[in-house]
């Protein structure tokens, strides 16, 4: 197995403006970390975090899909 163990959630980064993926962390110094997105060329502080679940969550058994 080459994959490391991640004890946290991977994390993607999102645009808040043309909502890509494509997004690059730059750490400063002074002003911490500011994001630039390589599709739109927006650059600041602001960025949009999503959660990426390793496994999906389980479907609740005996839900009101259970249709006789
Ligand atoms: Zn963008």
């Amino acid at each position: 197995m080459v994959r490391r163990h991640r004890p946290t959630p991977e994390r993607i980064l999102r645009c808040p403006q043309c909502r890509s993926t494509d997004v690059f962390t730059d750490v400063t110094m002074f002003s911490g970390a500011l994001y630039t997105c390589k599709q739109c060329g927006y650059k600041g502080p602001f960025i949009l975090e999503e959660d990426v679940p390793s496994q999906p969550p389980p479907l609740p058994e005996g839900s009101s899909e259970d249709l006789p």
